[in-house]
């Protein structure tokens, strides 16, 4: 099994947790084990339920010595107990979702989320007898009032995916706790560097490691870390039974990712501050979200719960079609810039969402939420990931589009 050993520094935690010199070798590296099956040494049984912690490696559905390092390295990241790897981001937001909800519980989520997720949750789980009321996790008030008996989980996503919009981790915990809910936090766009999530009170964090953890844009992964009665449950049930794992492959390129993180975000952070303020001060831009930035209608929240604010820029150029005349030029004349969905990346991305598909399609959002997604979103938006390019490369790029 992978070393379990704790690191006070978060750099030296990157870097050495989950690891060990190959035992078979010496090697420094982490080898990748990429068997699907382990030789035994004594007849077990073959039932998900006999797995404990301390089994032996029997079939990389279960677990694999890779996948377990990474598990490792990103539970000591978050400060959870522990975590399960999925095979994509979206694989772990359904391992928490089909692990703890059944028909007739009742789901608390935000009413902008990842749109992968706002439109599984809108559709497959009504389909399961799953009642779902999306609410907006920055209104406390809503968020008491959405939670009900039956109320299983409070699903949050916090900075929200496009728009930027901050929940209070502490507070919506509380309500959900006081309620026997438990709280999940899609912190994809912050990594484990920008929040401390479990102890804010979540009880399971989950990424897309596609995005910041991972790091380069070369593999697809998801995370599930918290409390390891939680994540035993989710490994049987999403891993072992859904089959939602993730390659040696893929964990072996995230954890070689892992390895910088700190040192990558706060690159990242220097570099959209830099270009978010430049941003700012541009006629043709009419408005810019940035968590770092005073201008954030949650700035103080932002400066509460945040370590790091991160490479993920929401901004606003006017009309729908002003954006997408800007879009198609981008396509065409940015020369360092990716015109190319996705986060997190050392290279930066940029990509234009209208809001008018957005609310009707992905968050189906009712006038009201509607009116409160234009609040922040206007006609669209451009989502830009700042990579670990020069800021002033990124500028003179931007500035020939803007
Ligand atoms: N959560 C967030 C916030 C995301 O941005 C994404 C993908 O963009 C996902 C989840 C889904 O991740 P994946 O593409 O790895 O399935």
């Amino acid at each position: 099994m992978a070393k379990r050993n704790t690191y006070t520094g978060i750099m030296t935690t990157a870097i050495h947790a989950g690891e060990m010199p190959d035992p078979a070798t010496n090697a420094s590296a982490p080898p990748i084990h990429m068997s699907s099956t382990f030789v035994t040494d004594e007849p077990s049984g073959f039932s998900a339920h006999d797995l404990t912690d301390d089994s032996p490696y029997t079939y990389a559905r279960w677990a694999n010595p890779t996948v377990d390092m990474l598990e490792h390295k990103i539970a000591a990241l978050e400060g959870a107990q522990a975590c399960l790897c999925t095979a994509s981001g979206m694989g772990a937001a359904s391992a928490i979702l089909f692990t703890f909800l059944s028909s007739g519980d009742h789901l608390v989520i935000s009413d902008v989320s990842y749109a992968g997720v706002a439109e599984l949750v809108r559709t497959t789980l009504p389909r399961m007898g799953v009642k779902v009321t999306p609410v907006d996790m920055s209104d406390l008030d809503a968020v008491a009032q959405a939670i009900r008996p039956g109320t299983k989980l409070v699903y949050t996503e916090t900075p929200v995916n496009p728009i930027g919009r901050l929940t209070d981790l502490a507070a919506v915990s509380r309500l959900a706790h006081d309620a026997g809910a438990l709280v999940s936090c899609d912190a994809t766009f912050a990594s484990p560097i920008g929040m401390d999530c479990i102890q804010l009170g979540v009880d399971l964090v989950m990424h897309s490691t596609t995005k910041y953890i991972g790091g380069h844009g070369d593999a697809v992964g998801g995370a599930v870390a918290g409390r390891a009665d939680l994540i035993a449950q989710m490994r049987i049930e999403a891993g072992i039974h859904h089959g939602n794992v993730l390659s040696p492959f893929n964990a072996w390129l995230i954890a070689r990712g892992a390895a910088t993180l700190p040192l990558r975000m706060r690159a990242h952070q220097e570099g959209a501050s830099a270009v978010a303020t430049w941003l700012e001060a541009q006629p043709s831009v009419t408005r810019v979200i940035y968590p770092g930035l005073p201008s954030h209608p949650q700035y103080e929240l932002a400066q509460r719960q945040m370590n790091n604010t991160s490479g993920m820029i929401s901004f606003q150029v006017g009309s729908a079609e002003t954006g997408l005349s800007i879009a198609q030029d981008m396509i065409d004349r940015l020369n360092i810039i990716h015109y190319a969905v996705s986060l997190g990346h050392h290279r930066s991305l940029i990509f234009w969402m209208g809001s008018e598909g957005m609310i009707d399609t992905s968050f189906q959002l009712n006038d009201r939420q509607a009116a409160s997604y234009r609040d922040w979103a206007g006609d669209g938006i451009f989502r830009l990931s700042v990579g670990l390019e020069d800021a002033s490369d990124l500028i003179a790029d931007l500035e020939r589009v803007l």
